[in-house]
């Protein structure tokens, strides 16, 4: 029987993007959403791990991996002249907008996800702000 399988929560939509060298390239990494998310909330938030992972929705081994190979793959790119490319996963997920009624604070979660906790203050009177769909976002080209 498979797993199912875990949200990882995303507080923005990251839209695709490419970190090039300013010199010869040497080939490209590829950092999925999750793992940018990860080192956003490990590097950029200084969060501890548990609750990063509490964030995201996964279990802190999980995250704490994520975190690993997105820093091997960043070292990978700075040192060795390669390209980051970014987001290319998970690019067109249904998002929506939650509430924090305790302290404010508004963060993303995929639609289907009801696990409705505030990552900041761990309250749960949280409610939904909008519902954003990124298939219809996409729709025009
Ligand atoms: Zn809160």
């Amino acid at each position: 029987m498979a797993r199912p399988k875990k949200y990882r929560i995303v507080e923005y939509t990251l839209k695709p993007m490419i970190f090039k060298p300013n010199r010869k390239l040497k080939g490209y990494v590829e950092l999925t959403i999750d793992e940018v998310e990860a080192i956003r909330l490990a590097d950029l938030e200084e969060m501890y791990q548990v609750d990063a992972a509490d964030v995201m929705g996964i279990s802190r081994q999980t995250f704490g991996r994520i975190v690993k190979i997105a820093h091997a793959k960043i070292a990978d790119a700075l040192v060795n002249s390669k390209e980051i490319r970014t987001g290319k996963e998970e690019k067109c997920r249904n998002v929506k907008l939650v509430k924090c009624e305790n302290c404010g604070k508004v963060w993303r979660v995929p639609n289907d996800y009801d696990k409705d906790i505030c990552p900041e203050c761990h309250a749960t009177n949280v409610h939904i702000l909008e519902v954003e769909s990124d298939d219809e976002k996409n729709k025009t080209s």
